[in-house]
């Protein structure tokens, strides 16, 4: 099955030093999975021009989906654009459109258009402006040969709708026609390395399966495996009936000689 490949940068020295967890990279990775990327890599960076640039460039070289966050605000450590433009070799010019948006968004406001306001419009020349419908600062997106570059802001609730509403519907038309769904089942009372090579013959219901065992119980007094299955199929239907194959051949061989007291519950 063919899967457009992703990267996912998270940018901001607060991530570096422990201060904030980053939760931006694993709601983009399920984001991204569920709409029939693969992603390949999540890369964290702090807020210096030079390792953002060399991200950026090795992500564009061997991806055709990158998603950054983080460094759009107005203080002058946030700077993504300068980034993106300096890896882009492009120039960084005021965007009218993304004017507008900075405009627009202190025009209710008892506030200035200052130069840091002002900073917040500046995109890499001929990159689009993705609305924010929460903050000050726009996002952009660029092609930049087979790769579709969206940046985003690091605020969550700012970077969540803006990847609903504008990312998801650019990456349709690079996007197979493919749904992707995941089921899961708990098996009880067996350990996971015994687990390990019933799950290896059950996987063979389906070879396009993704299929991983968690453990989550105690493994020598009370183990417990969260394993889940993740199917990508043209319809969910089939997606679906692919990832219950794999949870059935696993339930029947753990009730056939699984181990012991062995129990299974599925989600
Ligand atoms: P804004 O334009 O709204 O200022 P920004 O793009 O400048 O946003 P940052 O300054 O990088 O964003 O981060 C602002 C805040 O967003 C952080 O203090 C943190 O609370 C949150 N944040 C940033 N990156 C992440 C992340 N990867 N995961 C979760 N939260 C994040």
């Amino acid at each position: 099955l063919y899967k457009p490949i992703a990267w996912i940068i998270t940018i901001g020295n607060e991530l570096l030093v422990g201060r904030i967890v980053d939760t931006n990279a694993a709601w983009l990775a399920s984001r991204l999975t569920f709409l029939g990327a693969s992603v390949r890599r999540i890369v964290t960076v702090g807020d210096t021009v030079d390792d953002i640039v060399a991200v950026l460039r090795d992500a564009l070289a061997s991806s055709d989906i990158v998603v950054t966050t983080g460094g759009l605000g107005p203080t002058d450590d946030d700077i993504t654009m300068e980034a993106v433009a300096a890896a882009l070799n492009l120039p960084l010019v005021l965007n009218r459109e993304a004017l507008e948006h900075v405009s627009r968004f202190y025009s209710t406001k008892p506030a200035e258009l200052t130069r840091e306001r002002l900073k917040m419009a500046l995109l890499p020349l001929g990159a689009k402006p993705i609305p924010n419908p929460v903050g000050a600062a726009p996002g952009a997106h660029v092609s930049v040969g087979r790769s579709e570059l969206f940046v985003l802001p690091g605020v969550p609730r700012e970077m969540k709708p803006m990847f609903d509403s504008y990312v998801a519907d650019k990456l349709k038309p690079i996007l197979p026609e493919l749904c992707v769904r995941e089921k899961s089942v708990v098996v009880k009372g067996v350990a996971e390395a015994d687990l390990a090579p019933l799950l290896r013959r059950a996987s063979r219901e389906c070879v396009s399966c993704y299929v991983k065992s968690h453990p989550k119980g105690h493994e020598a007094e009370s183990p417990l495996v969260d394993v889940r299955v993740l199917a990508s199929a043209p319809t969910c239907e089939e997606a679906d009936a692919m990832a219950q194959r794999v949870i059935g051949r696993l339930m029947e061989l753990v009730g056939g000689g699984g181990g012991g007291g062995a129990s299974s519950s599925v989600r």
